[in-house]
């Protein structure tokens, strides 16, 4: 067991009420042993990264402080998406419900199972605007400042929703 660390869950669903999905997960990781959560976003809609015929996605951002160390608190999000019955068919294809570990303290981590903090978070509007709601001056080991990452990421089709 660890000092608490202060964390950044990414959430995402597009199958089977994916509304509801986020909702419930969140639900959930403030119910994670040794953990507490401290905030999370707004909910968001965005079109698939990937292959385009599918439904769109609903996505979150989460903070969460932890005891649990990198490796148990991917155990429990793993845990979570089997909860949801996720079926993993294909890369970036649907599911039921993703968690991603996007930011543990300022840690750098990169072990075959686990990449922190997460390789695309940089790159991703459906984490990139809702980190910045709930945490504009994050700062994110090895990359520039959550504005200047902003400022090259459109918004594109990201709506938040009214939920
Ligand atoms: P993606 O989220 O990129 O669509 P998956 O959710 O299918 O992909 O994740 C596949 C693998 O990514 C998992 O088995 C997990 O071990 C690994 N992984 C590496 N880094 C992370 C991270 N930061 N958060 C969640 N999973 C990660
Ligand atoms: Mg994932």
């Amino acid at each position: 067991m660890t000092e608490s660390v202060l964390c950044y869950i990414g959430l995402g669903s597009n199958l089977d009420q994916p509304v509801q999905h986020v909702q419930c997960a969140l639900e959930e990781l403030a119910l994670l042993p040794n953990t507490v959560l401290l905030q999370h976003s707004s909910l968001y809609s965005s079109t698939p990264v990937g292959p385009q015929d599918q439904p769109d996605f609903i996505n979150a951002v989460a903070a969460l402080s932890t005891r649990l160390s990198p490796d148990a608190l991917l155990d429990e999000l793993q845990a979570l998406e089997q909860a949801h019955q996720r079926v993993r068919e294909r890369h970036w294809g649907p599911r039921t419900l993703d968690l991603d570990l996007l930011l543990y303290g300022n840690e750098v981590i990169d072990t075959d199972r686990l990449k922190v903090p997460h390789p695309y978070m940089t790159e991703r509007n459906f984490v990139l605007y809702p980190l910045a709601e709930i945490a504009p001056m994050c700062e994110i080991p090895g990359a520039d400042t959550l504005t200047t990452l902003l400022s090259g990421c459109t918004l594109g089709s990201l709506t938040k929703l009214q939920v």
